[in-house]
C-alpha cells in the first residue's frame, strides 16, 4: 500500500445508493430508516435525499450543525428533511440540539429534558425525544435504569415544547442483543401508562447495520443504520 493514500476514502455515489437500495429490502413500511451520516459528507446526505431518504441521525454537535446549515432547503420526497441528534448529550450543547435538531434520542435525565424544553424555541415544532435505557446495564454506558423510566416518562410527558416519543437503546456490543430488545419493547409497553399523553409514544429506536432484523422481529419501528448505508467509519 502506498503511503500517500488520503486520509478520508469514501465510497462511490453508485456504491452508497447500492447499499441504501438493499438496506430499504430489509425494512417494513411501518418501521422507520434512520440513516446515520455521522462522519460522512453533506454530499452523501443530498444524494441520499434525492432518492427519498428524509430521516438522518448525527452525533457530533458541531458537525451536524455544518451539514443541517449546508442543507438547508435540501428536501427528500418534497418534504424538509429530518434531523436526529443520536449522540451523548453533554449539559452545555442542549441549546444547539434544541434549536437546531427535530428529535433528540438519549436523553437519560430529567435536567436534560428540562433544558431542551425550556431553550426549544417557540417558533418550531415540539422537538420529539426518545429516552435512552442502559439496558445491558454497563458501567460506561450512557441511559437511565430501567427502574428510573416510570418517574421520567411521567414527568417528560409534561413539558409542553417536548413530544415524549419513546425509546432508544444501544446494546451490549459483546453480548447477544436478542435479549435486550425484547426486554425494551416490555418496557416500552409497561411504561406507556405513566405518560401524560400515551398517543405520543409511539417509537422504539432500536437496531443498527449488524441487527437490523433482529431488532425489528422484536418490535424496533425505527432503526438506526450507518455503516451497512455509509460504508466503514474513518475517524483519522
Ligand atoms: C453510530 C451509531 C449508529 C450506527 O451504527 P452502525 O453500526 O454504523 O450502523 C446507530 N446508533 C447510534 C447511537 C450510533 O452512535
Amino acid at each position: 500500500m502506498p503511503n500517500n493514500e488520503p486520509v478520508l476514502n469514501f465510497i462511490s455515489n453508485k456504491q452508497l445508493i447500492q447499499n441504501y437500495e438493499q438496506i430499504k429490502q430489509k425494512i417494513p413500511s411501518h418501521v422507520t430508516l434512520l440513516a446515520v451520516s455521522k462522519t460522512k459528507p453533506s454530499e452523501m446526505i443530498q444524494a441520499l435525499a434525492k432518492h427519498g431518504q428524509r430521516d438522518f441521525g448525527e452525533n457530533y454537535v458541531q458537525e451536524a450543525l455544518a451539514k443541517i446549515h449546508a442543507l438547508q432547503g435540501i428536501t427528500a420526497k418534497g418534504k424538509a428533511l429530518i434531523w436526529h441528534y443520536i449522540g451523548h448529550i453533554q449539559r452545555n450543547k442542549t441549546r444547539d440540539l434544541a434549536e437546531n435538531f427535530d428529535w433528540v434520542h438519549g436523553v437519560d435525565r430529567l435536567i436534560i429534558a428540562q433544558r431542551l424544553n425550556e431553550q426549544r424555541p417557540k417558533n418550531l415544532a415540539k422537538l420529539n425525544i426518545c429516552i435512552q435505557v442502559n439496558i445491558d446495564n454497563e458501567d460506561n454506558k450512557s441511559g437511565c435504569q430501567p427502574e428510573e423510566l416510570p418517574t421520567l416518562v411521567a414527568k417528560i410527558s409534561q413539558f409542553g415544547n417536548l413530544c415524549l416519543r419513546g425509546l432508544m437503546i444501544i446494546p451490549n456490543p459483546t453480548q447477544d442483543s436478542k435479549h435486550a430488545f425484547e426486554k425494551t419493547k416490555q418496557l416500552f409497553d409497561k411504561v406507556k401508562q405513566c405518560h401524560a399523553n400515551p398517543t405520543d409514544w409511539d417509537t422504539l429506536s432500536m437496531g443498527m447495520s449488524g441487527d437490523i432484523e433482529q431488532a425489528i422481529d422484536a418490535g424496533s419501528n425505527m432503526v438506526r443504520v450507518g455503516t451497512a448505508i455509509f460504508g466503514a467509519r474513518n475517524y483519522a
